[in-house]
């Protein structure tokens, strides 16, 4: 079938070609259709091994195969004496018996992951039914209506229907790494590559600002980068640091067994034994030195590890972060809605000069133009029943305008004709209003400093000030009391323009504004995040927050949660670009508070603290976080408020966005991190010991039969591979997987975290 070129068609031709309509989105009936019809929205996956080809892969195992060999030898050998073969049989049973048991680990760990995968993987934002829907992004279909937001993750091929500053990273499919901007009108032209394809969106590419609505064209293989889906290398199965070590382990015994092999078979043969006996003990002891199961059932501890995890709030993308995990030291993490409850509530306004609580404040033309600027400078949606959703900062504004009874019919009486969106770099966010044909109002938000900076003057009791330098330092004192009481502080300011801001005026808008007030709204710490910071001190790890906000702010916080004692503890973004990197390594354990940074700055702390030889956690939302999370040894995702980049980048995500998460997480990484070396050791003492026996029996057997006067030496059996064979079984391979379960020791988080250089597989830290 040929594809259709939807770039060329018009908005309206597109929405009849797949049956679907702009305002209510498909129905469930016509999504249930072509679903039947196209299929999940997913590329086509490798092919999994089925379960005899599973069970083969057992046999490829070295021990096994010596094991093998042996039954081979003692059948050609017992046929021969006419002794039988059942050496051979057990030999083999005992051989399939444990080739059950990998596939049943094996199997059991595979589910489990993928069930992680299930629940890591994309969402998106549709309208179904007339209704706005949140659904997983394998569910989507072709005609569905995606909303697009900053952050977000695309998963199909869209046709653009309304774009507002939108711009799209599409270097997975480009290479180029530049945002491309995007728009929604046709198309004329017929063969032009994916870069041009500017009112189209790709799967695989990551939306980096603005917003907008559109139409998925192609879901599955169908998409531009299921096209190309074969020629990307599928995600290879990643093996953890401590099971590489484990299998060098696994070979460095195997050797040392062959090396002890020859050397009680040279031995044996000096002492007059025969050679076919001989070889038997030396199989004996290549079987009792080998530790059969140490990586199947390492893998399985850290698979049932993860499950605990999801139950935890905590989903671990990749496996090596359970170890990282483990042996994390510092944990840098986000104040708002992380460390803080993220319920936000104004509590107090500042204007016209005066500091007020904002439940008694009295209106007047100032504050009017502030609460028309908290609810008009806004995103916050009103649903049918009432309720507000959105974010928390501007739920709080909104909330605030409707207190002093302002309802939904402003947003018709000054309609929204242009904006500047909030982005953490510039803290500000800008809106232009219509109000009549030759007046139109700019309303601006954001962080006092920022604010300020783009004012001209300002407004008190009805009139324009000019001097603003003298008033400035009459909001600072009050931005600083409010911010001392952990307010978190807004400014306002607006400008007033006679024409409609065209696309290059709006990129220089936030200049010239004339001030209007601020507003202090609380957002108070999470009671579990003070338990949690209290856990890591005990537990040696290093709290670290980084915020946007104000410093003051930030330290009254910092101070409530235990994260700081002393002031010159925290650091201002601008104060840290005045230090080099050096510095920045050499001081980097004086400071707990990092406030007004930028995401950029992000990456600087970690690789500080990183150079330190510290293992750093770090939480983040944001589009621009992701460069941290990726530099972080675990970088941690919002799950309810981070975006789809954001997850994307992260090694973990927390479900709930509770740094108390994080600690637990951390927790249970040590348990799983301490049970697989009780494995280790379990399984390697018990296999020594097996060694020792064989090693000293074979040795010691000339010298006991002249104590016991037995002549014929040669004719002494030591013990056989399959004695050996069954005490594995019975006693190492099943006891060692109840160790899998084994609670954590209750040390577990008062001890010392200990370093990876100095982490050895042998060593466990309460030993
Ligand atoms: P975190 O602690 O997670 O970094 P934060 O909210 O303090 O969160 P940002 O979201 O980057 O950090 O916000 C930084 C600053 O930008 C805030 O202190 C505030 O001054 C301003 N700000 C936040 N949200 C908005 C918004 N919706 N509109 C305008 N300004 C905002």
């Amino acid at each position: 079938m040929e594809k259709e070129n939807w770039f060329n068609q018009e908005i309206s031709e597109v929405e009849k070609n797949l049956e679907t309509n702009l305002k209510t989105g498909l129905t469930t009936e016509q999504v249930e259709q072509k679903r039947e019809k196209y299929g999940l929205n997913e590329l086509k996956q490798q092919k999994k091994k089925n379960i005899f080809q599973k069970f083969l892969a057992q046999f490829k195992d070295f021990s096994i195969i010596i094991l093998i060999i042996a039954a081979i030898i003692s059948g050609i050998v017992g046929i021969a004496e006419g002794e039988g073969i059942t050496d051979t049989i057990v030999i083999m049973i005992v051989v399939i018996v444990n080739a059950i048991i990998g596939v049943a680990q094996e199997s059991k760990a595979e589910k489990s992951l993928e069930a992680l995968q299930k629940l890591s993987s994309h969402a998106a934002k549709v309208i179904r039914n007339g209704k706005t829907e949140v659904i997983p992004a394998r569910e989507l279909v072709p005609g569905d209506i995606a909303i697009i937001e900053t952050g977000d993750y695309i998963s199909a091929d869209l046709r653009i229907v309304e774009a507002i500053n939108l711009k799209s990273q599409e270097s997975s499919l480009t290479g180029e790494s530049v945002p491309v901007e995007k728009m929604s009108g046709v198309i004329d032209k017929k063969e032009i590559g994916i870069g041009d394809r500017t009112n189209m969106l790709f799967s695989s590419s990551l939306i980096t600002y603005g917003r907008g609505t559109a139409i998925v064209t192609e879901t599955g293989m169908e998409t531009e980068v299921g096209r190309i889906a074969e020629m990307l290398s599928n995600t290879e199965e990643q093996e953890t640091p401590l099971q590489k070590k484990l299998n060098k382990l696994g070979k460095t015994l195997g050797i040392a067994a062959i090396a002890i092999c020859i050397f009680i078979f040279i031995l044996g043969l000096f002492q007059g034994k025969e050679p076919i006996h001989m070889f038997m003990t030396a199989v004996s002891l290549a079987v009792a030195a080998i530790p059969e199961g140490l990586v199947a059932v390492s893998t399985i501890v850290l698979a049932i590890g993860v499950q605990k995890m999801v139950k935890r709030n905590a989903i671990v993308k990749k496996l090596p972060a359970v170890e990282t995990l483990g042996s994390a030291t510092v944990i840098c993490s986000d104040k708002t809605g992380t460390l803080t409850q993220n319920k936000m509530t104004v509590k107090k306004a500042f204007w016209n000069g005066r500091l007020e609580d904002i439940e008694s404040a009295e209106m007047d033309n100032e504050l009017q133009q502030l609460i028309y600027n908290a609810i008009l400078c806004n995103d916050t949606k009103v649903l049918e029943d009432g309720s507000l959703a959105g974010d928390p900062t501007e739920t709080a504004l909104t909330q605030m305008a409707f207190n002093f009874k302002l309802d939904s019919s402003i947003y018709g009486d000054m309609p929204r004709i242009a904006e500047v969106p909030f982005d953490s770099e510039r803290k500000l966010m800008t809106t232009v209003h219509k109000i009549s044909d030759n007046l139109y109002r700019v309303y601006t938000k954001g962080g006092v400093d920022e604010l300020l900076k783009r004012c001209k003057g300002y407004s008190l009791n009805g009139n324009y000030r000019n001097d603003l330098e003298r008033y400035k330092k009459e909001i600072y004192e009050k931005n600083e009391e409010m911010a001392r009481n952990a307010l978190r502080v807004l400014a306002f300011g607006y400008k007033e323009l006679d024409h409609r801001p065209e696309k290059e005026e709006l990129e220089t808008i936030e200049k010239d504004l004339i001030f209007l007030g601020m507003v202090g709204m609380i957002d108070p710490p999470r009671q579990e995040a003070k338990r949690a910071v209290e856990k890591c001190k005990t537990a040696g790890i290093k709290t670290v927050m980084i915020t946007g906000d104000h410093k003051i702010t930030a330290i009254a916080i910092a101070k409530q949660l235990g994260i700081l004692e002393n002031e010159d503890e925290a650091i201002t973004g601008s104060e840290l670009e005045q230090i080099s990197d050096e510095e920045l390594t050499k001081n980097v354990r004086k400071y707990s508070v990092y406030a007004r940074v930028s995401p950029e700055h992000k990456v600087r702390i970690v690789k500080a603290w990183q150079a330190n030889g510290e293992i750093v956690a770090m939480t983040g939302d944001g589009v621009n976080d992701s460069p941290a999370l990726k530099t972080a040894n675990i970088g941690c995702a919002m799950g309810i408020v981070g975006t789809e980049v954001a997850k994307e980048a992260a090694d973990v995500i927390l479900t709930d966005d509770n740094f108390a998460t994080v600690v637990s997480a951390v927790e249970e990484g040590r348990r799983i991190y301490d049970n697989i070396l009780k494995v280790i050791q379990f399984l390697i003492s018990c296999n020594i010991g097996e060694v020792i026996v064989l090693f000293l029996a074979t040795l010691l057997t000339p010298l006991f039969a002249k104590w016991f006067g037995i002549i014929n030496v040669a004719a002494i059996e030591v013990l056989l591979p399959i004695h050996i064979l069954w005490i594995n079984l019975v006693t190492d391979s099943l006891p060692a997987l109840a160790l899998a379960f084994d609670p954590a020791n209750s040390d577990i988080m008062t001890r010392k975290p200990l370093k990876p250089s100095t982490r050895s597989i042998y060593k466990r830290h309460d030993i």
